[in-house]
Order: structure tokens, then C-alpha cells, then sequence
């Protein structure tokens, strides 16, 4: 039994905190690429040349001079029906459901993980936590801990 097996509190408030952010990437797989491209009238290289940056042999969106999310306008996410699997499923990335203690310091860096929030299942969590997982984020990854460095984004 998972230690958030009882469920844990968490509704965004839509601060956009997790959108913005240096020394952060927001990976996109093949697939979204596709998706967020077609949804936008854009052929894969002008979607690429418009909105991506290749790190390796991925892919990850590109941000504007402070960190913030090629997509955010204002507080909101410009493709947030289409966004990646990395930001629907945060913050119930894998290592900020390491521990307990890890959790504590994901609600220093996002204002929707309050002890007054809604409970969310642990089947819900499970799903968003396999949803992480799927889009490349691992327990290894840094967890979401230092307010002072604001933004969610995954860290370098
Ligand atoms: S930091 Fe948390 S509360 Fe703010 S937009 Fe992101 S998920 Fe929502
Ligand atoms: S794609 Fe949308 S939800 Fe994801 S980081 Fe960018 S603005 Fe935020």
C-alpha cells in the first residue's frame, strides 16, 4: 500500500506557478507533437521551429526570457486541453510522491496542495502517477522543493 493510500488534498488554483520558471524542462512526446501541431493548423516543422527546442533525443517546449512556458498567457495555458502529460499529471509526479516529506515540499512550489483541498483517491493519483511516468518523469527526477526557485517545471 502506497503511504498516500488514504488520498491526498489537491485543486489547482490555476496560479500558473507550475508554468513558469527557469532551468526547467516541459518534456513533449512524438505523439503530443502531433497532436498540439494539428490542433494549431501547423505542419511538424514550423510547430518545431515555433514552439520546441531538442534536448538530446527529445523534445521540450520552449520558454520565453524568465522561464515562463512558450504557452502561458498571463496565468493560463494557451493549448490546456492539449497540454503534455507532464503538466495534467502534476503534481502527482513520481518523486513528489516519494515520501510523505517529498509531498510536504511539492505544496511549497504549488499553492493547490492544501491541507482544505479536496481529497483525490489513490486511484486518481495512481493514474496521474502512471500518466508521469509515461511522459518520462522518474522518482530520480528532482522533486518540486525550493520555493525560492519558483515554477514546477521539471528541473534540469
Ligand atoms: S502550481 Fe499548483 S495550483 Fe498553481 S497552477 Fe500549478 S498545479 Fe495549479
Ligand atoms: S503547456 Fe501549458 S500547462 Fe504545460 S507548462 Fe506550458 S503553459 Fe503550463
Amino acid at each position: 500500500m502506497p503511504w498516500y493510500s488514504a488520498g491526498l488534498r489537491f485543486a489547482c488554483t490555476g496560479c500558473g506557478r507550475c508554468c513558469t520558471g527557469g532551468d526547467s524542462y516541459v518534456w513533449v512526446t512524438p505523439d503530443e507533437i502531433r497532436e498540439l501541431a494539428a490542433a494549431m493548423h501547423l505542419g511538424l516543422d514550423d510547430f518545431g521551429r515555433r514552439y520546441l527546442r531538442r534536448v538530446g533525443l527529445r523534445y521540450a517546449l520552449l520558454e520565453r526570457p524568465g522561464g515562463d512556458c512558450v504557452f502561458l498567457q498571463g496565468r493560463a495555458c494557451a493549448v490546456y486541453d492539449r497540454r503534455p502529460a507532464q503538466c495534467r499529471s502534476f503534481p502527482f509526479w513520481p518523486a513528489n510522491l516519494r515520501s510523505p516529506d517529498a509531498w510536504a515540499r511539492a505544496a511549497g512550489s504549488c499553492e493547490g496542495i492544501a491541507a482544505d483541498a479536496p481529497l483525490v483517491t489513490a486511484d486518481v493519483i495512481e493514474r496521474e502517477l502512471a500518466a508521469a511516468r509515461e511522459s518520462g518523469l522518474t522518482a530520480d527526477d528532482p522533486p518540486q522543493q525550493d520555493p525560492s526557485e519558483h515554477g514546477a517545471k521539471r528541473r534540469r
